[in-house]
């Protein structure tokens, strides 16, 4: 299915990376949800790790979550997070916590960067952006 995510739903993604940025070099962080159509959300959760430049989301938020949209017919596509002072690329720790059904988006706030990764048996890869005909939209393609 190809998603796709509304440049105001990456604005106010940058506007809280941004927040969060300046609050100590915090992360933003959260799931990727789909509940109707194409479009996807962005679903913010607490990050709730002490660290500066890492993240951690409990696994009931999670559960929650899960919950909330399997009662909407929705689902979650990704995990995501923000990079305050790095690219929009998957490290060490990202691959091994930061996906979610094996995709994840991460957020550079520096470079206004958002970039879709997939994590399979052979290693992570980017997940290729495709621009719609509509020039507010930009499209995922997630398996
Ligand atoms: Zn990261």
């Amino acid at each position: 299915m190809l998603y796709t995510i509304h440049r105001l739903e990456i604005r106010r993604l940058n506007l809280l990376a941004q927040r969060a940025k300046n609050h100590g070099g915090r992360e933003v962080c959260g799931l990727l949800l789909n509940l109707s159509g194409p479009a996807l959300t962005f679903f913010v959760l607490r990050n709730e790790s002490p660290q500066a430049g890492t993240f951690c989301i409990g696994s009931r938020a999670i559960e929650g979550l899960e919950a909330f949209c399997l009662q909407r017919g929705g689902r979650i596509v990704a995990a995501f997070h923000s990079h305050p002072i790095s690219e929009a690329s998957p490290g060490d720790r990202d691959v091994a916590n930061a996906f979610y059904n094996s995709h994840a988006l991460i957020y550079d706030v520096i470079g206004k960067e958002a970039r879709v990764w997939c994590k399979a048996e052979s290693g992570v890869r980017e997940v290729e952006a495709q621009v719609n005909v509509d020039p507010d939209l930009r499209g995922y393609e997630l398996a």
